[in-house]
């Protein structure tokens, strides 16, 4: 028995673009009936709005086959202070997602600073999340990478606008997506599957890899995204297997005959 954790930007698609053998991988798996999970930090995207994407590689899934870092971080504020309040930097995933808990918005008086991806920074909101901090509010992240790839080039990551808030506030922000095993072990408690067999592919070594060797997984890097073979030197866990993209692995699942 075995099943995946399956990042998307970099292995899947990059920017608009989908890699190839991506769908033939997850149609097989699909066929097989193993199971799987895309488990992306982008928190700018509701579940469904990640399901019309895929579409557009290709890949008919349902909206229970993903799982974002703005539903991690959403399940982790209802954990820990049930019906709370927050005051949110971000998009639609985030907001739906806080939503969804019954978060309700607050800009005056709130529980928690909540900063996920998106382009919606503007000096007024950071200003107040300032003072909200500054106020006794908690400061959590989505997710702490500080750069994402787009079509046209690199843009400042959620990462990147927590760093601000941090540098202007003097605290440290929390940041509930890959690698924090909350996401991961929520992530595997939706396969239904222990942790031997579990088996996560990513691109990147700082959140896929790092995650999946803190919590125990199995991991497969692929190349076609942010990491180079030339850099895996540069970190103190591996990967189980490196492979140079989802295509690889396409071939091999296709092949396995019988029972898992
Ligand atoms: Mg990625």
């Amino acid at each position: 028995m075995h099943g995946y954790l399956i990042d998307m930007d970099g292995v899947i698609h990059r920017g608009s673009e989908p890699i190839p053998g991506a769908a033939e991988f997850i149609g097989s798996l699909q066929d097989r009936g193993v199971p799987y999970l895309f488990l992306t930090n982008n928190s700018t995207y509701t579940p469904l709005d990640v399901v019309v994407k895929l579409q557009k590689f290709g890949i008919e899934a349902g909206a229970e086959h993903v799982y974002t870092s703005a539903l991690a971080t959403a399940e982790f504020v209802h954990q820990q202070r049930p019906g709370g309040t927050a005051f949110v930097i971000g998009e639609g995933g985030l907001l739906s997602a806080l939503n969804n808990v019954n978060y309700a918005i607050n800009r005056d008086s709130p529980d928690y600073v909540i900063v996920g991806e998106g382009r919606v920074l503007n000096y007024e909101l950071a200003e107040r999340a300032h003072r909200l901090i500054a106020g006794g509010a908690q400061l959590i992240s989505t997710n702490s990478d500080t750069w994402c790839p787009t079509d046209s080039g690199p843009r400042p990551g959620c990462g990147a606008i927590v760093a601000l808030l941090e540098a202007a506030t003097g605290r440290t922000a929390y940041h509930v997506g890959k690698p924090n095993p909350f996401m991961m072990r929520a992530a595997r408690k939706r396969l239904e599957l222990r942790t031997s067999e579990v088996i996560m592919i990513g691109d990147t070594m700082n959140t896929d890899i790092r995650g999946a060797a803190e919590l125990g997984f199995q991991s497969i890097l692929v190349l076609t995204g942010s990491s180079t073979r030339e850099t895996l030197d540069e970190y103190p866990f591996s990967p189980t297997r490196v492979v140079e993209s989802i295509g690889e692995l396409a071939a091999e699942e296709l092949m396995t005959v019988g029972p898992r």
